[in-house]
């Protein structure tokens, strides 16, 4: 009784709260909560040069730790609900390129490797790097969101993800609920010889897997551990149809060391594209799983950076 007259209490008042959000014009929604500074709108004078280096794949990584580090420093994201992150309060990048693909080297301090996320209150490490769509001024007078893009403003992100990549050495190349639970019990039959009681629920798993049906990157082997996506301002990122980033990383010492690679230009026109002698930005986002980073919870940078690509011998 006491129990329902709470429930009761609690629903009224929320139907208060809500009413007056509306009426006030409040939106509740995902998207912009306050202002963007004018301090966002300026990007950093100083910024990254992508150096020409005549390497193949293999000789990449020793190119890129001979290559100048710049670092980015970041703070909890405060913009956008829900709020959060900020315990990575710097993470450095180099960048290279042979004429054919670019190359960026990421290191961050982590003390902890979370690179699986199965259960429910595991996250996963992660690093972002976002760069705008197309070619773009940005300035206070022509505003460019450095937290996500905007309506009209898309930006291009590549998350590397420390799940994907021990995805990559797993059997079948994904991780499954039976590699954090191996005594698990379960009713469906995953063994692709199953017994005949189970062989129609097992041949029926792409009409009850709906993830899996529709070919998302999230319920299959996708042999990458970089995700190229879209966003045009919070809430609205987007996974790509054309999947064009390959990336590699690994956890030594306290320290995330990842690659994340492209070649300069691509068919793709959701794809920022790369030219030898010119100019564009980026930006960054760190994840740390075992702080709970995820999604909008992660450290962020609020400033775009110049990159230069250097033209090519
Ligand atoms: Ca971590
Ligand atoms: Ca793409």
């Amino acid at each position: 009784m006491l129990r329902g007259l709470i429930r009761k209490s609690v629903f009224l008042g929320s139907a208060v709260v809500a009413m007056f959000y509306l009426s006030s014009g409040e939106v509740f929604s995902q998207s912009l909560e306050q202002e963007a500074t004018v301090e966002e709108n300026i990007p950093t004078e100083e910024g990254l040069t992508v150096k020409f280096v005549s390497t193949d794949l293999e000789g990449a990584a020793e190119a890129l730790a001979n290559a100048k580090s710049y670092t980015v420093n970041l703070q909890i994201q405060d913009r956008s609900f829900p709020n959060g992150g900020g315990s990575v309060p710097e993470v450095k990048v180099s960048a290279i390129h042979n004429g054919e693909n670019i190359f960026f080297g990421i290191q961050w301090s982590d003390a902890t490797k979370n690179d699986r996320a199965i259960k429910h209150e595991q996250f996963r490490d992660a690093v972002g790097l976002m760069f705008p769509l197309g070619i773009v001024k940005i300035s206070p007078e022509t505003p460019f969101s450095p937290r996500m893009g905007d309506r009209g403003k898309t930006v291009n992100i590549w998350h590397w993800k420390a799940d994907w990549e021990r995805d990559l050495l797993a059997d079948g190349g994904y991780e499954h609920m039976e590699d954090q639970y191996p005594n698990m019990f379960t009713d469906f039959d995953f063994d692709p010889n199953p017994i005949p009681d189970n062989k129609a629920a097992h041949e029926s798993a792409e009409l009850m897997s709906g993830g899996y049906s529709a070919g998302s990157l999230l319920s299959q082997a996708r042999g990458r551990s970089v995700e190229d996506l879209n966003a045009v301002g919070f809430g609205t990122l987007t996974a790509q149809e054309h999947q064009d980033v390959e990336g590699t990383g690994a956890w030594i010492d306290g320290t995330w060391d990842v690659i994340v690679y492209r070649p300069l230009s691509t068919p793709d026109a959701n794809d920022v594209q790369f030219v030898p002698g010119k100019s564009t930005f980026f930006n960054m986002a760190v994840w740390n799983g075992e702080d709970g980073d995820r999604n909008g919870l992660k450290s962020v940078s609020i400033r775009w950076r110049p990159i230069t690509i250097e033209s090519a011998r």
